[in-house]
């Protein structure tokens, strides 16, 4: 598969060993870029960049912290000269089955840590980055289906990926004059590990109803987020990208 303008280019993907991430460091590295793959667990990380054809590291880097995120934007930087393209995708669930009055405050915290303040960080230092350098990219956030619609028993989540929408719009209004895209990408369900191994039989009877009637696969969302960062989607900015089959536009109170 090829993409405009990936050839070449320096691609950070945080949460880079995950089910969806190393689905887009596969694409990304196919298309020809140089990645900087990016996780909590940085062993793993390393060893995904070794396996790699194509030139890549592996940071180990927390991307709820500025130390986390200046850590791996300096890795890029000097491993590869600069960090064009930015995938700020690493995210939990949070304890699952949670209802509202049984939310803990330092469980509401940790979810928003890592999935909103990440992409704040990250978009942040993306934008820092390209001011420094004079350089421009592109920025996708991994929003979710659950950025749309809400979640009783996930509530910390649920708030955290409505929050990814609007850092997308209010980030896209301010990068676009300094050419700069960020976009996000909302997938539904695809069955990975962030709701631990019971969580995927459940993930996949959920999206059997779904209007494609089966869960989506990391590829399929990779392929949204390549396009995304490419100049293929050279227009387009502020945007998040469904891709959950179909379930968000679903009425499932109909009678
Ligand atoms: P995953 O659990 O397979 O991957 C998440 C990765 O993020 C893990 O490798 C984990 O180590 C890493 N991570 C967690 N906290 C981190 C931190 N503080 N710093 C750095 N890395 C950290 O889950 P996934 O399904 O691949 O999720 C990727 C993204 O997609 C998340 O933002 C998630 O919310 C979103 N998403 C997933 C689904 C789905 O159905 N799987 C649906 C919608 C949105």
């Amino acid at each position: 598969m090829t993409y405009a303008g990936l050839e070449g280019k320096v691609a950070i993907v945080t949460g880079g060993v995950g089910g969806i991430g190393s689905a887009v460091v596969e694409r990304l590295s196919a298309a020809g870029a140089k990645l900087v793959i990016v996780d909590l667990d940085g062993d793993r990380a390393k060893a995904a960049a070794d396996a790699l054809d194509g030139d890549a590291i592996g940071v180990g880097a927390d991307v709820s912290t500025e130390a986390g995120v200046d850590a791996y934007l300096e890795a890029a930087v000097q491993t590869f000269g600069s960090a064009d393209l930015h995938h700020l995708n690493a995210g939990i669930a949070g304890r699952p089955g949670v209802q509202l009055t049984d939310a803990a405050v330092d469980e509401w915290d940790a979810v928003m840590a890592v999935n909103l303040r990440g992409p704040f960080l990250g978009t942040r230092g993306a934008l820092r980055h390209f001011a420094e350098t004079g350089g421009t990219g592109s920025i996708v956030v991994t929003a979710s289906i659950a950025s749309l619609r809400g979640a009783a028993d996930l509530l910390a989540y649920t708030t955290s990926k409505h929050g990814v929408v609007g850092l997308v719009h209010g980030a896209a209004v301010y990068a676009g004059p300094i050419g700069v895209r960020v976009n996000g990408v909302a997938p539904g369900i695809v069955p990975t590990p962030i709701f631990g191994e019971a969580g995927i039989q459940d993930m996949k009877k959920r999206a059997s109803t779904s209007p494609l009637r089966r869960a989506g696969e990391p590829d399929e969302v990779a392929a949204a987020v390549a396009f995304l960062l490419s100049d293929d989607s050279s227009y387009i900015t502020g945007a998040v990208l469904s891709v959950d089959g179909g379930a968000s536009v679903q009425n499932t109170n109909r009678y």
